[in-house]
C-alpha cells in the first residue's frame, strides 16, 4: 500500500499522551500484576511497533495480537525478550514459527493440540516449546473451552503427552466489562471460577481485564491485565462510564490542509450526485482526504475544524477528496482538523462514531495506511 508522504494529510501520534495513559494504568494496577499493551491492528491504527516501543518505556510488561503476523512484525523490529501472546487462533500448521520466535499463542480445543503437536514432532531434535494460555470462553461465545470438563480433558492431554508446549497461561474475556449493569460480568466470573478450580496447578500468568475490567471492576486472583483502548487514551464504554481512576488523553489526531479553496455563487452544486447547493454565495475549500483513507462516506453532514471553527462537510465525501463550507475566505494551506483539537473545539474518536453509529475502537483502526503516521 502506497503511503502518502507527499500530501497534506497524516494521523498524529502524541507519544507522551500514549506515555501518560499507560504509565498511569500501570500504576493503577495491584502489585505483581503485569500489563500486556494490546497493539493489535497495528496498535489500534497508531502504529503497533511505535506504540509497544512507548509501552516498554512507561512500564508494560508484554504485548497482545491477534494475528501471528502482528507478532512477527514486533519481534522483527526488535522487540524480544518480552512476552507476546497471540489473542486469537492460529493455524497448527504454524506451531513451530511461533515456538521458534518465542510467541505464547491461545489454545481453545484438544484437537488444536493434537494437530500443533505433529507439526512440533517434525523436528524431533531441538524442537522448540511453544507457550500455550488456554482461552476460556465464559460468555463472551467467541473462542475458547466452553466448559470446565473440556479444559480439563485438555490439561489431561498435556499431562499425558507433552513434549512441546508448556502451559503457560489461562484467560477469559468479558463481553460486558464496558457496561453500568454488571449482572452477565458476574456471571462470566462466576463461570470463570468454576473452570479454575478443574486447575490444579496454575499456570504463570492468569488473566481475565481488558481496559474496562481493570477500570471499573474487582476482578480477582489474576496477573495480567490486558490494556487496549484505555492505553491509547479513550473511554472503553463511550459516553456511558464516565468515572475514571485516572484521566486519559486521546493519543491521535488527525490533520490535512485545505488544497484548494474558491467563492461560490449561490445555486452551485458541489459532489457527486449534486447532493448539496449552496442556498447563497459561500466559501467552500476541498480537503485531501476521502473515504480510501477511511474518513466514512457517511461523514457527510458532520464537520472538520478549521481556525478553531466548525465547518460543515459539504457534498459526499468523495474516494480521495471532500469539500467544506468555509466562514471566510481562507488560503490554501490552512490547516483542517479532521480529528483532535482546534482553538477551543475538540472533535474526538466518539463523537466521530457517534455521527457514525459505531464505537471509537473502529474509528481509530480504521484509518488506512495511506494516511501517515507523524509521532510528536
Ligand atoms: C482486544 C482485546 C483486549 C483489549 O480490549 P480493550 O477494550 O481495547 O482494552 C483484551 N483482551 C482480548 C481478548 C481482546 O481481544
Amino acid at each position: 500500500m502506497t503511503v502518502g508522504n507527499h500530501r497534506p494529510a497524516q494521523i498524529v501520534i502524541d507519544q507522551k499522551a500514549l506515555y501518560e495513559n499507560i504509565s498511569n494504568a500501570k500504576k493503577h494496577l495491584q502489585p505483581n500484576t503485569n500489563l500486556f499493551m494490546v497493539v493489535k491492528a497495528d496498535g489500534y491504527g497508531h502504529g503497533a511497533v511505535q506504540v509497544a516501543r512507548v509501552a516498554q518505556q512507561a512500564g508494560a510488561d508484554g504485548f497482545c495480537v491477534s494475528i501471528l503476523d502482528e507478532a512477527l512484525q514486533l519481534r522483527q523490529a526488535g522487540i524480544v525478550d518480552v512476552p507476546i501472546l497471540v489473542l486469537g487462533i492460529i493455524d497448527p500448521l504454524d506451531a513451530m514459527v511461533a515456538a521458534e520466535n518465542q510467541i505464547s499463542v491461545t489454545v481453545g480445543s484438544i484437537e488444536w493440540l493434537q494437530r500443533a503437536e505433529q507439526v512440533l514432532s517434525d523436528l524431533p531434535n531441538e524442537s522448540p516449546i511453544l507457550n500455550i494460555h488456554f482461552g476460556l470462553d465464559t460468555g463472551m461465545g467467541r473462542i475458547g473451552f466452553q466448559k470446565p470438563s473440556e479444559l480439563k480433558d485438555a490439561i489431561n492431554y498435556l499431562e499425558s503427552n507433552n513434549n512441546h508446549f508448556n502451559f503457560e497461561g489461562i484467560f477469559t474475556h468479558f463481553s460486558t466489562a464496558d457496561s453500568s449493569n454488571t449482572d452477565y460480568f458476574e456471571i462470566q466470573k462466576q463461570r470463570f471460577k468454576e473452570f479454575m478450580e478443574v486447575v490444579d496447578k496454575k499456570p504463570k500468568y492468569v488473566h481475565v481485564a481488558n481496559s474496562a475490567t481493570s477500570l471499573w471492576h474487582q476482578y480477582g486472583q489474576t496477573n495480567i491485565v490486558r490494556l487496549g483502548i484505555a492505553g491509547y487514551g479513550l473511554n472503553p464504554s463511550g459516553r456511558e462510564i464516565a468515572d475514571l481512576p485516572y484521566q486519559l488523553k486521546p493519543a491521535m489526531s488527525f490533520t490535512s490542509k485545505l488544497v484548494y479553496t474558491k467563492y461560490v455563487e449561490k445555486g452551485r452544486s458541489i459532489g457527486y450526485g449534486a447532493t448539496y447547493e449552496t442556498d447563497e454565495d459561500q466559501w467552500i475549500g476541498t480537503v485531501p482526504v476521502g473515504y480510501a483513507d477511511g474518513y466514512s462516506r457517511n461523514m457527510q453532514g458532520y464537520y472538520v475544524l478549521v481556525d478553531g471553527q466548525k465547518c460543515p462537510v459539504v457534498g459526499r465525501v468523495c474516494m480521495d477528496q471532500f469539500m467544506i463550507r468555509l466562514p471566510k475566505k481562507y488560503d490554501v494551506n490552512t490547516p483542517v482538523t479532521l480529528m483532535g483539537t482546534s482553538g477551543n473545539e475538540t472533535i474526538t474518536a466518539d463523537d466521530i462514531a457517534d455521527h457514525l453509529g459505531t464505537i471509537s475502537y473502529e474509528i481509530i483502526c480504521g484509518f488506512s495506511v495511506r494516511l501517515p503516521r507523524k509521532y510528536i
